[in-house]
């Protein structure tokens, strides 16, 4: 069996209800196939074991099919972290002009999957609003309402920028009543892929100023969350991903033990596309090689 040292993520698509200007997505045009996105994972599955994965932005609940395909990788065996905005749970959405996702019923996914990550990036709108667009503080209270009530397991994550750093006192006021939140990851902002590395003059904070919030957060000793504190370097080589196109792909990022300036790029690692004939193989074989590259 072969094994991968990165957490493997994926896109649920190529729409997005916020856009984030920070965000380090690889966007196209093109959607991946339900029945290749399977195929994929149950040969990685069957190839590797990897217990875990994550279903990410763009985003998966703009996906009509998405209860179904979490349905099957759940039968697979796979522990799915479901990471949404999450606001076609509480209403119908509009995304650009004229296109509308229609509301998803948070009973069909809350079964399907282990955790449920949800953005909190701030106490206000304004706060919130220099991350992800248009976002209201009252649209998450409501998610977080609509996901408690069906039993979900809970997870807030906060991407920590210059804008709201003085502000993680008042979002944990405002998620510590929730008993369904099991996890708060707060994650440093990471000027990777085109618009993070794009705008990242408007977000970086320096590993000083983010570190410094583990005294804080030390003193919320009242609360059963976990919390994570979750760096850039943390996060260094850590990822394989797979796009809204099914590509597959890692950041450029050297193999330093430290943040370097230079792993602050739009480049990205082509490894290859889900549909391929035996992607896996050939997508772990170059993986491999890249990683041996990188060492020597
Ligand atoms: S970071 Fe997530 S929520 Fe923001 S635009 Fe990218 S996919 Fe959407």
């Amino acid at each position: 069996m072969k094994m991968i040292n990165r957490s493997v993520q994926l896109s649920g698509g190529n729409k997005c209800f916020v856009r984030c200007p920070g965000c380090y997505n690889f966007f196209s045009n093109k959607d991946y196939l339900t029945k290749d996105l399977l195929h994929f994972l149950f040969e990685l599955k069957e190839r590797t074991g990897i217990p875990k994965i994550t279903m990410a932005g763009g985003e998966p609940l703009a996906r009509w099919d998405m209860p179904y395909i979490l349905r099957n990788l759940k039968k697979m065996g796979y522990r799915i972290n479901l990471d949404t905005v999450g606001l076609s749970l509480i209403k119908d959405v509009e995304i650009g002009t004229n296109k509308i996702v229609n509301k998803i019923s948070a009973e069909d996914i809350v079964h399907s999957v282990d955790i449920i990550g949800i953005p909190f990036d701030g106490s206000t709108d304004y706060i919130i609003n220099h991350f992800r667009r248009n976002l209201k503080v009252n649209e998450i209270i409501r998610i977080l309402e609509e996901l408690s009530l069906k039993g979900a397991n809970l997870c807030i994550n906060t991407v920590v920028h210059k804008n709201n750093i003085d502000d993680i006192i008042n979002i944990f006021n405002l998620i510590k009543g929730y008993q369904n939140i099991k996890k708060w990851q707060l994650f440093q902002f990471m000027p990777i892929g085109p618009g993070g590395y794009k705008n990242r003059l408007k977000y970086e904070l320096s590993d000083e100023d983010f570190n410094s919030l583990e005294k804080i957060l030390t003193s919320f000793n009242n609360t059963s969350i976990e919390i994570q504190l979750k760096s850039r370097l943390n996060r260094k080589n850590k990822y394989l991903l797979i796009d809204g196109e099914g590509i597959v792909w890692v950041p450029q990022q050297n193999n330093h033990d430290y943040w370097l300036s230079e792993d602050e790029n739009n480049e990205r690692i082509l490894l290859g596309n889900i549909a391929e004939k035996d992607a896996v193989n050939s997508i772990l074989s170059l993986l491999v090689n890249h990683e041996l590259a990188e060492t020597t």
